[in-house]
């Protein structure tokens, strides 16, 4: 048994015996009751999203850090954001990847989506995440068809590249939309952190097609570069019509 000092549930400290739960870089860590008999990590690797809310709310100083937008102010984002299936611009992006063969083969052909999205559409805020994995499914369904896994693989990553940064609710995106989305876009489907470091509301990141409006922050441009590059492949695709 040793001894150390531990914050009760009303904040004060409070020197509880207790025994080693693990030991990481040479440093222990106990137990503790009030982490159901393991230390503060271990228990916080057995909970729920909402449950760690809970916790980190009765037990960390700094609790904000680690609040989240709530469900109901995220759903408002997106309704109040998304644009019906009926809309020219995504009636015009579904029609142009099911029939533009290099669509994804040159590099211009994205840049010149963004721009009929500057010019003739200011309507169009993004994809709902429900909307681009329709979109995949479907192109999936219609153009892979007797490819090697290996073109197919190809395509079907950029194609989540491309869509994945037009998704508005990028918390929401799945492996539906594929792993590459859902790896690179969606931070793992954890919602949105409502303050940054100084306390402060943050904003909700953007889809990264916005970004285009972004020449002097460095970190958003390059965001954008990356995404044009990653939704470009040097592969032809053969479509079926
Ligand atoms: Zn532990």
């Amino acid at each position: 048994m040793n001894k150390t000092w531990k914050r009760n549930n009303k904040g004060r400290l409070e020197k509880i015996e207790t025994t080693i739960c693990c030991i990481e870089n040479n440093h222990e860590f106990y137990k503790y009751h009030l982490f159901n008999n393991k230390c503060s990590k271990c228990h916080l690797k057995t909970l729920s999203e909402t449950e760690t809310e809970k916790f980190m709310k009765n037990h960390a100083t700094h609790h904000w850090k680690y609040e989240r937008y709530l469900k109901k102010d995220l759903h408002w984002y997106t309704t109040d954001l998304q644009v019906s299936d009926n809309n020219g611009f995504i009636k015009l992006l579904t029609y142009m990847l099911n029939t533009t063969d290099d669509l994804f083969h040159n590099q211009n052909h994205m840049n010149n989506i963004l721009k009929l999205l500057y010019t003739c559409n200011y309507e169009f805020k993004g994809l709902t995440s429900k909307q681009a994995t329709n979109i995949y499914n479907d192109w999936k369904n219609k153009h892979t068809e007797g490819l090697s896994n290996v073109t197919k693989n190809k395509l079907l990553i950029c194609l989540q590249h491309f869509l994945a940064g037009l998704v508005i609710d990028w918390w929401n995106i799945t492996n539906e939309l594929g792993g590459v989305a859902y790896c690179y876009y969606a931070n793992w489907g954890k919602v949105p952190l409502l303050f940054d470091n100084n306390h402060e509301k943050n904003p909700i990141q953007k889809p990264i097609f916005e970004y285009i409006n972004s020449p002097n922050n460095t970190d958003e441009k390059s965001r954008f570069n990356s995404w044009i590059r990653n939704g470009t492949t040097f592969v032809h695709i053969p479509i079926i019509s």
